[in-house]
């Protein structure tokens, strides 16, 4: 099957996978407190999903990144050094956070 996906259909997906994310992300807190917020599922399963959906967000970022072009591309790694240097500089003045 060949499906052409516009940018739109990309950003709704990933819109949707970032939910589900979100909402994995939650039960692996949730979790943690089993007594005051019970969760049905074993850990190894929340840890599993966790793994799919940030599959799921990281394929979608990586198309959507594609169609938007090198020059996107370049300057999201722009991004990602500013903020590692911007982290490492707040952690020099707050001490470990990250
Ligand atoms: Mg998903």
């Amino acid at each position: 099957m060949n499906v052409n996906i516009s940018d739109s259909g990309i950003k709704l997906q990933l819109v949707e996978e970032c939910g589900e994310l979100q909402q994995v992300l939650c039960k692996t807190l949730r979790e943690r407190c089993k007594g005051a917020f019970p969760v049905r599922k074993t850990t190894g399963t929340i840890y599993e999903e966790l793994a799919e959906e940030i599959a799921d967000v990281e394929l979608l970022l990586g198309a959507l990144m594609r169609r938007l072009g090198p020059d996107f591309c370049e300057a999201v790694s722009g991004w990602k050094i500013r903020k590692v240097e911007e982290r490492e500089e707040l952690r020099k003045e707050v001490g470990e956070f990250l």
